[in-house]
């Protein structure tokens, strides 16, 4: 336990330095960027050691997983982020103990979503997924909208009972124009952020980067990175 303690620590300590590196570079004060620690396929006393290490935010991408683990850890000062594909029938379960959902990404789910967040007395933080390898007005391989669909979707959440549009999250593309152009894909997710706020001034947070591109999305003005491996180490596959 204290090995790991030290492990989780150490890496804790060198992508908090890579923020604080990317902003210095980027012009950016450091507390305009939240570290999100994706805690996917790792165990409650993981999380509990990043609570004590200081980390205040934590993401998980299945339900499954995420809703024993965060009951585990339910004493401790967490805001936790659901950032995987989201089905209709687990949207109860993770309302429960999720503080955002960073996912969304159709109009079935916005109405799944407000109905159990009024059902549980709840005011639920929702980011629209933002698919930069669809049609504009298609759907990502992994979940998210077009940018053509933000617009409707951005309504339909602001108008939702129980909901709060924050902003918007991508995941970079594999495929497509932006595949292999981090950079590129999270200065268009920017763009995309602007335009939205024309019409939903609150909805300012920006969610891009994980453990390989979180220097491009500093740069490129996100204002929360998602990071996983960096963290706590290579996931086996699946994750
Ligand atoms: C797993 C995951 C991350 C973190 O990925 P790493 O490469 O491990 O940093 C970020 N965002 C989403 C949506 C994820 O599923």
């Amino acid at each position: 336990m204290t090995d790991r303690r030290d492990e989780l620590a150490a890496n804790l300590a060198k992508v908090e330095r890579r923020i604080a590196d990317a902003c210095a570079a980027a012009g950016r004060a450091r507390d305009e960027v939240t570290l999100i620690v994706v805690t996917k396929t790792y165990p409650a006393s993981d999380v509990r050691i990043l609570a004590e290490l200081g980390v205040r935010h934590v993401a998980e991408n299945r339900d499954q997983d995420a809703a024993p683990k965060a009951e585990a850890c339910s004493d401790l000062p967490l805001t936790w982020h659901f950032v995987g594909q989201l089905q209709t029938n687990k949207v109860r379960s993770v309302v429960g103990y999720a503080d955002f959902v960073q996912s969304v990404d159709r109009s079935r789910l916005v109405s799944a979503l407000s109905k159990e967040a009024v059902r549980a007395g709840r005011e639920l933080g929702c980011l629209l997924q933002v698919a930069l390898d669809a049609d504009e007005s298609g759907r990502g391989e992994r979940g998210g909208i077009g940018p053509g669909g933000i617009g409707e979707l951005a309504d339909l959440v602001a108008g939702a009972p129980g909901l709060r549009l924050d902003g918007l999250m991508t995941v970079a593309p594999l495929t497509g124009e932006y595949a292999g152009r981090e950079q590129a894909a999270f200065e268009r997710l920017m763009v995309l952020s602007t335009d939205l706020r024309r019409s939903h001034q609150a909805a300012t947070m920006v969610s891009a980067g994980m453990s390989t591109d979180l220097e491009q999305a500093v740069s490129a003005g996100a204002t929360h990175v998602r990071v996983g491996s960096a963290v706590l180490g290579v996931r086996p596959r699946l994750g």
